[in-house]
């Protein structure tokens, strides 16, 4: 089975950090388990804290698992199960901590993470170190600062805020080693990424401080009022259906390689937006911006290019449009654009032009070494429509006419606008046109 492990297909780098934290991991994680002797009152609390954080993985694994399957493998995951830990660490001795880490990560990968798409067990064993190095870390911190340790932090003033200190400052280590190490094994398996990419979560990072915010607490209740402990476990299950449902309803609204909204909830708004134009008397726009020769883009350039370019594009539309327009990944390398009130057909052209514009100017660098190969100027054409208009009644005749506009402004050159319409040869084309109300199947 370890011979068929992923981690010897990683590049090099990444396999010597894994292995390198691994090693100190256990290294740090032996050292620090003899440490301090175990009493029956650390036995009875650390199975307080592991009935609790079995409790409450379980209650939660449904949305974990969403949440998961939403997640970027370009970002650190946030661990929330670093309540039970960071309590264990305060509280008990430092092989009870080391237990309680395991136990909350062996729990969560076959109750959440096996099932993920391209989850690897190499790469959440090395979470596991990741949190384990900096459990260890913590533990020194605490060992050497608080008053009383494995303990409750006093409750004496000015001890008690040097305990707080201190245990701020254990948090902080742990949670900067764990972060620091993911991001560069991230930032080792691809080369390539960007630190915007790599910070890009930053602010769901808050999410791990609360989570060793809660961690305190429950250090403290431990000790005082074990019966207390169901409050915390309450506020977990509900931070997770509060907070990360939204999470995982913005995720799968999100196309993820260009930030646009997916086909179809830009559909459902569309839907939306056509109904209220109707209820209102007001008009509705809709453009399709499809890019010119991307396939060509691609063989030159290579793929990652190309998904450079989509994301570049991206920017650009969500530049031009106002607020209350929508603009979608409708597929592979076409977007589609909703603008409520538009008004009539030259302010939907003007939109559509400066659209144009703006795509043409784009500007992606290709990879130095194919420089020389070719032309890297992206273009688009674009097709519009506008509701109501004749024989427009629906979002899908509305697409249908925006897609045969298109279809003449790429006959007509490319790198151009059309109307539905005036500007548009009356009478059904020669051509087949694409019938499609449906987004294109090709995304990748
Ligand atoms: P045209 O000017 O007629 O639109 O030519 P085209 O090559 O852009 O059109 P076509 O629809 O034949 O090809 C679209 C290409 O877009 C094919 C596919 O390889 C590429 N593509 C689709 N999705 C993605 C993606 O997510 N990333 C990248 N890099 N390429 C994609
Ligand atoms: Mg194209
Ligand atoms: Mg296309």
């Amino acid at each position: 089975m370890v011979a068929g492990w992923a981690l010897w297909q990683a590049p090099a780098p990444v396999r010597i950090l894994v292995l390198l934290v691994s090693a100190v991991a256990v290294g740090t994680s032996v050292g620090t388990a003899f440490l301090f002797p175990v009493t029956t009152t650390d036995l009875t609390r650390f199975a307080i804290l592991a009935v609790c954080a079995v409790i409450a993985i379980e209650l939660t694994r449904h949305i974990e698992r969403r949440r998961v399957y939403g997640h970027s493998s370009s970002v650190a995951y946030i661990d929330t199960k670093a309540v039970w830990s960071f309590a264990a660490v305060i509280v008990l001795p430092p092989v009870f901590a080391t237990l309680m880490v395991v136990l909350t990560y062996v729990l969560s990968w076959t109750r959440v993470q096996h099932e993920r798409p391209g989850g690897l067990v190499y790469r959440w064993t090395f979470s596991g170190a990741t949190v384990l190095c900096g459990t260890q870390a913590a533990v020194a911190v605490l060992a050497l600062g608080m008053h009383s340790y494995p303990g409750a932090p006093a409750t004496a003033g000015l001890d008690g805020l040097a305990d707080l200190g201190i245990i701020v400052l254990a948090a902080t280590l742990r949670w900067g080693l764990n972060v620091a190490l993911i991001m560069a094994a991230i930032a080792l398996s691809k080369p390539n990424i960007q630190a915007r990419e790599l910070f890009s979560n930053f602010g769901e990072q808050m999410l791990e401080a609360g989570a060793m915010g809660l961690g305190l607490v429950a250090a403290a209740i431990v000790v005082a009022n074990p019966f207390v402990m169901p409050g915390i476990v309450i506020a977990m299950v509900a931070l997770h259906r509060g907070i990360l449902v939204n999470q995982y309803q913005q995720a799968s609204r999100t196309d993820a390689k260009t930030g646009l909204s997916t086909a179809g909830w830009w559909h459902d708004f569309a839907e939306q937006a056509l109904v209220r134009a109707r209820d209102h008397g007001s008009t509705l726009g809709l453009l399709i911006v499809d890019l010119d020769h991307f396939k060509r883009l691609n063989d030159t350039f290579g793929h990652p290019h190309g998904d450079r370019v989509l994301k570049a594009v991206a920017e650009e539309l969500i530049a031009e449009i106002r607020n209350e327009d929508a603009c979608g990944r409708w597929g592979g390398e076409e977007f589609v654009v909703v603008l409520p009130d538009v008004g009539d057909r030259t302010n939907l052209r003007n939109v559509a032009e400066r659209i144009r514009r703006r795509i043409q100017s784009v500007v992606v660098e290709p990879p130095a070494h194919l420089t020389q190969t070719g032309d890297a100027t992206v273009t688009a054409s674009v097709g519009g429509a506008v509701f109501p208009s004749p024989a427009i009644n629906s979002l899908d005749e509305l697409l249908l006419a925006a897609d045969t506009a298109l279809y003449a402004a790429k006959n007509a050159g490319r790198n151009t606008v059309r109307l539905s319409g005036a500007d548009q040869p009356a009478g059904p084309s020669q051509q087949p046109l694409p019938h499609r109300a449906e987004p294109p199947s090709a995304t990748s």
